[in-house]
């Protein structure tokens, strides 16, 4: 068999915090105790959120925590064309659809759409639109029923991509064989898993982690300014006292 190949994807969209720190140890033991390797993915692609200023900290906060990771570094903003190439994969297969909706204009619960009626005269008068993964269309196509997701953005109106496929997208390129990262995200994995059934990848296996928690019990956000790797850091801690604060 094969060296298995895990990654760690933060988001640079703040501070790397405890539950950060946990994160990545869990992505880097179980590459190193197994004779594989942890690849850094910087999941960058929403310009409104992300600066690079913070994944410079992050390559530093990182460092200081002993992890260690080849180069170069993926970095989704700079692989739109990759990611839109998959939407039109998809679109060749008839699997997608332009979707004008606003956010409020959509019901609660599971969505299922249809082509907009009016989408030449909408297109024409310069209306921004996301392409959507029609549900329907990919019932037929795998000649399945009852598949329980909503018809997904896979390409937002703001970035023309979306974090679904530059995630699917990219495990398979990088040939991530174990996906390891919290339980905030299992809910996501089947219709991840879905969207890589229909581009043919590889479906890699999956370890969702617990999630360290504040001590109100709540997730730890990057608003969370005292939990950030370099306030602790600054405050004196050492690395090994601070990876044992991030155990959940
Ligand atoms: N970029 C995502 C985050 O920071 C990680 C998603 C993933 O590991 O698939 O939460």
């Amino acid at each position: 068999m094969g060296k298995i190949i895990t990654r760690f994807a933060p988001s640079p969209t703040g501070y790397l915090h405890l539950g950060h720190a946990y994160a990545a140890q869990q992505a880097f033991s179980l590459a190193q105790n197994q004779g594989g390797i942890c690849l850094l993915r910087i999941e960058d692609i929403d310009h409104t959120r992300c600066k690079s200023e913070y994944r410079h900290a992050i390559y530093e906060d990182l460092d200081w925590l002993g992890f260690d990771w080849p180069i170069p570094v993926r970095i989704q903003s700079e692989h739109k064309a990759e990611y839109w190439k998959v939407i039109e994969t998809l679109r060749d297969k008839g699997l997608v659809y332009r979707c004008f909706k606003t956010r409020k204009e959509l019901p609660e619960g599971l969505y299922r759409g249809k082509p907009d009626p009016y989408e030449d005269s909408r297109i024409k008068a310069g209306e921004k639109f996301a392409w959507r993964l029609s549900i329907d269309r990919v019932q037929d196509h795998l000649d399945e029923t009852n598949l329980p997701f909503s018809d997904e953005v896979l390409a937002r109106k703001d970035i023309g991509t979306s974090y679904h496929i530059a995630c699917c997208h990219d495990d398979a390129l990088q040939g991530v064989t174990h996906v390891v990262r919290g339980v905030d995200i299992e809910p996501l994995t089947a219709f991840q898993n879905l969207l890589q059934r229909l581009m043919g990848w590889p479906i890699p296996k999956y370890h969702h982690h617990a999630l360290r928690l504040n001590d109100d019990g709540d997730k730890l956000s990057k608003r969370n300014h005292d939990t950030s790797i370099r306030s602790l850091r600054a405050e004196g801690y050492t690395r090994q006292q601070v990876l044992d604060m991030a155990k959940p």
